[in-house]
């Protein structure tokens, strides 16, 4: 079996979590009658501390179900230029919901107060207006980084000075909480809404959540339908989701073993690794004079998985099925890789 670092999505659900899925109590949820759904979503709002989350298939769909909500056709929404709801979602702002982007570079992976101000538009006969700024954490792209609190709520703050709502996209939320030791709740305390996976680290097969306040969430479920994500006996998916919240300490152990395996990866001459916040490990090959098309072939060769994310760069992210004799395993493979490359 390979060591499969291409995502923390690639888990397998736990033999509990399949027990629970069977046993789970359902109903129809576009009813709003799955027990299971209801209880899910009543302890996922919990754990953020809104008053109402929503279970959605993917975390693409909860990104752009709010973005839908908060704001109105033609509307800009601010966000950093390499945000996933903007790179890597199809451009479903534009094609779902008739949305424009106005992308900033945030090096901090989360704008700036300032970049906000300066990139607000106001409505006007002329122009459509801000709708929307748009926030990640943790930061896939820039290398799984935890954004503290602190800056979530400056940019927020900014935002709703020019009365335009936020949305954080915290498909990996916990694990920015559990890197940073913040509150769920104190993260997104300034936030209008947030999702969230439990398909990620926290190793659920299948889901997402969005929550917020109950008029959002309420207007949410419209569009969930719209979005053809109203789901039927959907308990059956939601009961393993219940059991992945369980899973949010530890993520810890995931951080630790990237960054063991970062610590590992920087010792091989040629490679230039990230110094990871969280469970994402982000190696450039480019000293090595190969391509990441190429590097991730012949680790695929030695049994090691990662995924090509730039033309020099390959992200390796540990997960719930990686241990950490795992990660020592990898580290070898991968010199040996980094040796034959070399000849
Ligand atoms: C994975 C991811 C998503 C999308 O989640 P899916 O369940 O794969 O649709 C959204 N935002 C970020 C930052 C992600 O990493």
């Amino acid at each position: 079996m390979p060591i499969d670092l291409r995502s923390d999505t690639v888990t397998r659900p736990s033999d509990a979590m399949r027990d629970a899925a069977a046993a789970a109590d359902v109903g129809d949820d576009v009813y709003g009658e799955d027990p299971a759904v209801n209880e899910l979503e009543a302890a996922a709002a919990d754990r953020v501390g809104t008053e109402a989350a929503m279970f959605v298939p993917t975390g693409t769909m909860g990104n752009q179900i709010a973005a839908r909500v908060h704001a109105d056709r033609g509307e800009e929404v601010i966000l950093d230029r390499m945000a996933h709801i903007y790179d890597w979602e199809l451009g479903g702002l534009a094609q779902l919901s008739g949305l424009q982007t106005r992308s900033v570079d945030a090096v901090d992976a989360v704008p700036t107060p300032e970049q906000i101000h300066d990139a607000y538009v106001e409505e006007s006969l002329h122009r459509a207006g801000t709708g929307l700024v748009a926030l990640e954490n943790t930061h896939n792209a820039r290398g799984g980084v935890a954004v503290p609190p602190a800056a979530i709520s400056a940019a927020a703050d900014a935002a709703h000075s020019h009365d335009v709502p936020v949305h954080l996209d915290g498909a990996r939320l916990f694990n920015a909480c559990v890197a940073l030791d913040v509150d769920p709740a104190r993260m997104v305390r300034d936030v209008d809404s947030v999702l969230f996976c439990l398909s990620k680290g926290l190793g659920a097969p299948v889901g997402s959540i969005l929550a917020g306040d109950a008029a959002f969430v309420e207007e949410a479920r419209r569009v969930r339908k719209l979005f053809g994500g109203g789901m039927r006996q959907a308990g059956l998916i939601a009961a393993p989701g219940l059991l992945a919240l369980e899973n949010v300490d530890r993520l810890a152990v995931d951080h630790e073993n990237a960054a063991r395996f970062a610590a590992g990866l920087d010792g091989i001459e040629g490679l230039r690794v990230s110094d990871p916040d969280t469970n994402i490990v982000q190696v450039y090959t480019d000293e090595l004079g190969v391509d990441a098309e190429t590097f991730e072939a012949v680790c695929a060769e030695h049994g090691v998985l990662g995924g090509e994310h730039g033309e020099y760069l390959t992200r390796f992210c540990t997960n719930l099925d990686v241990t950490r004799e795992d990660v020592d395993v990898a580290v070898d493979r991968i010199a040996d890789v980094v040796a034959e490359l070399r000849d």
